[in-house]
């Protein structure tokens, strides 16, 4: 892509993938079916954060979660075990990954995309240090009110006030379903995010989640509480679209736990001599470093649609620092 010699940023950079970021080719006109075959067979088919994501749910659904019929008053017992649903998965991948990353250093600096480590003793930050100041906004804000919106979801399911179905009753629906979860998710955050970069917003709410100009696991849903009010309305959409509690598992796992490979900051995860997983986003770390560009996910090209896709280039960055400049004067 970007010849380094004139690019100015490339220094700034430990790593950068070398072609531009791909963007879903579901949305390519001509259309290329052999690419979006490719496309979705890498995402479902390999270790990605949909597959984990998967597996996750399946576990809690099959193990942990209460029966809808147990969920119909509020009651202790229950909304305790879906807060340790959220609680603890996140703990672990993020604790795990950040472990193994940024403390033990398990890969080095294979395929890391900043330079530089996270931050320590900076009051830009809440307990003047970035993963602290992460696990609080992760744990304390996000999984609060993460949890707070599914118990009301469970309850709406178990009274009938929310359409329910079983697998049983319609396989076909439950997993068309499932395979646009991650779409919606998509659509949703776009949209929500846009809002944030409202200028008002983004300096009282969004600006915390962009502390983390370099970010690492526990940065994924490291979130103000207006902004998690906010991003998590997307499981609300069980409200209306006909769900089984599978389907909301894997709408939240999706939601919390995927940002957290996608903030790894690392590109791929290493096992041995070879990529075993596929991690941080670059498409997402370009919004981190640039700001003003890439407010969506790369699933739905609405950033393409609407000129504000930075594909790692140079040309991309002087684009996105123009239409910054003019957006805030
Ligand atoms: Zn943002
Ligand atoms: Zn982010």
């Amino acid at each position: 892509m970007t010849d380094a010699s004139h690019d100015p940023e490339a220094a700034r950079w430990h790593y950068r993938p070398s072609d531009p970021v791909a963007l879903n080719p579901l949305f390519s006109w001509p259309p290329r079916p052999m690419a979006v075959v490719k496309w979705y067979s890498g995402a479902w088919l390999q270790i990605t954060a949909l597959t984990l994501c998967l597996v996750l749910a399946l576990a809690a659904y099959v193990l942990f979660l209460p029966p809808l019929d147990a969920m119909q008053s509020f009651a202790p017992g229950w909304m305790f075990r879906v807060w340790l649903l959220n609680m603890v998965p996140q703990i672990l991948v993020a604790g795990g990954l950040h472990w193994w990353l940024y403390m033990r250093k398990g890969q080095g600096m294979y395929k890391k995309f900043d330079c530089r480590d996270l931050t320590r003793d900076n009051g830009t930050f809440t307990f003047r240090n970035q993963v602290w100041d992460n696990i609080w906004w992760t744990l304390g804000s996000a999984m609060t009110v993460a949890t707070v919106y599914q118990w009301v979801i469970y309850w709406a399911m178990a009274n009938g006030y929310a359409p329910t179905v079983t697998w049983a009753s319609a396989p076909v629906w439950c997993v068309v379903w499932m395979l646009f979860i991650p779409m919606w998710s998509g659509l949703h955050f776009y949209w929500v995010h846009r809002l944030e970069h409202h200028p008002k917003l983004y300096k009282h709410v969004h600006a915390v989640h962009h502390r983390n100009v370099n970010v690492g696991p526990w940065s994924g849903i490291s979130n103000h509480w207006y902004e998690n009010l906010l991003y998590f309305t997307t499981y609300f959409i069980h409200l209306i679209v006909p769900s089984n509690p599978l389907h909301l598992l894997f709408h939240v796992y999706f939601q919390q736990i995927s940002p957290v490979l996608s903030h790894s900051g690392f590109e791929k995860l290493k096992a041995g001599d070879t990529d075993a997983a596929r991690a941080g986003d670059f498409f997402h770390q370009l919004h981190h470093r640039y700001f003003e560009c890439n407010y969506g996910t790369s699933e739905i090209p609405f950033d393409k649609w609407f000129g504000t896709y930075h594909d790692g280039s140079a040309e991309a960055t002087t684009r996105t620092r123009a239409y910054k400049k003019q957006m805030y004067t």
